[in-house]
């Protein structure tokens, strides 16, 4: 072999060398994108900006998660979350909501009447009590106990809805009608903690008492400080049947993406519903993901469900890519 040639090859290989050893260093050096905060739906933008006010202050992501989704709760107009959800069967407003920090700490509240802010319920739950989780009127009992003012959360726009469907009294929970939805949000803050909080009035029309996957960690929420955070919404039963969140956050500590991860559960629940019969196409699923670098990711079982996004960049909304095509 020539001299030149062997200079050639030889370079060629060191040039491979170091590309191999940028990337190396790339995964390991590049500074993680953080803070940042994700939410489900449209409602997630103004939800993201409150969360933001605490996160650009470096402050705590569970602040950010609890005060970005309280918004949302207090607006009469958001009529699938808080104050101005859509009632049960039988015209009552029954809330659902979690929360959980970085330390694994946890708190829910499920079928809570009469207060606004069941977030903050089931904060308090996590953070005065020797329990995770309250229902019904022992929630209520302790909101109460706790200074929180009960109110009545039925407006009239709601109790109109409702007895406009006692006319059928035909329980069809459909697909993208806005009959329901959640706001689930995850950070990660400048410290890079992550927490998330998730809370809902659940399906309008509901049986009363019904439960969705939306107070249930592992279910609507699941946070791993070591790995990631996951929430979700849709057809709660769904989420519960395959510990949705859960689910996720377990794929991404497998290695794979937050993408991949939504990707990967919403897979799983379809095969569910395929081999249980169930018309798919009367359910909707949708996941959003967050990891310890603030890559994200989300994903629907159909067309419809977005996402807000916030971090240094600004605040958008996006589409979430779904498995079901036309
Ligand atoms: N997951 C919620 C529930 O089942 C509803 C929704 O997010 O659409 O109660």
């Amino acid at each position: 072999m020539t001299n030149r040639r062997k200079f050639l090859r030889l370079s060629g290989l060191a040039a491979s060398l170091l590309a191999i050893k940028c990337t190396v260093k790339n995964n390991i050096d590049s500074p993680p994108n953080q803070p940042i905060v994700l939410s489900t739906w449209k409602f997630g933008i103004q939800a993201n900006a409150e969360a933001w006010k605490i996160l650009a202050n470096q402050g705590r992501a569970l602040d950010a998660v609890e005060k970005g989704v309280m918004l949302v709760e207090a607006d009469p107009n958001e009529r699938s979350v808080g104050y101005g959800g859509r009632p049960d069967r039988d015209g009552i407003v029954t809330l659902d909501a979690c929360i959980m920090d970085e330390n694994a700490n946890i708190g829910s509240v499920a079928c809570l009447e009469n207060i606004k802010h069941p977030i903050s319920v089931a904060r308090a739950v996590m953070e005065k009590t020797h329990h995770v989780m309250l229902v019904g009127k022992g929630a209520l009992d302790f909101a109460l106990s706790q200074g929180f003012v009960a109110e009545n959360l039925l407006t009239p726009e709601s109790e109109k809805e409702w007895k406009e469907w006692l006319k059928t009294s035909q329980y069809l929970p459909k697909v993208n009608i806005e009959n329901h939805d959640t706001i689930g949000m995850i950070a990660l803050d400048s410290q890079g903690n992550l927490s998330g909080a998730c809370t809902t009035s659940g399906m309008a029309f509901k049986m009363h008492g019904r439960v969705g996957d939306s107070p249930i960690i592992g279910a609507g929420l699941f946070v791993d400080n070591e790995v990631g955070a996951a929430t979700a919404t849709g057809h709660g039963e769904e989420v519960i049947r395959v510990a949705g969140t859960h689910l996720v956050v377990e794929l991404m500590r497998q290695g794979k993406s937050p993408q991949m991860a939504c990707e990967e559960a919403v897979k799983r629940i379809h095969q569910q519903l395929i081999r249980r019969k169930v018309d798919v196409k009367e359910k909707q699923i949708g996941f959003i993901a967050l990891n310890k670098k603030g890559e994200y990711g989300a994903y629907c079982l159909q067309e419809g469900f977005n996402f807000a996004v916030h971090d240094r960049s600004g605040n958008q909304l996006i589409d979430g890519k779904y498995l079901l095509k036309g």
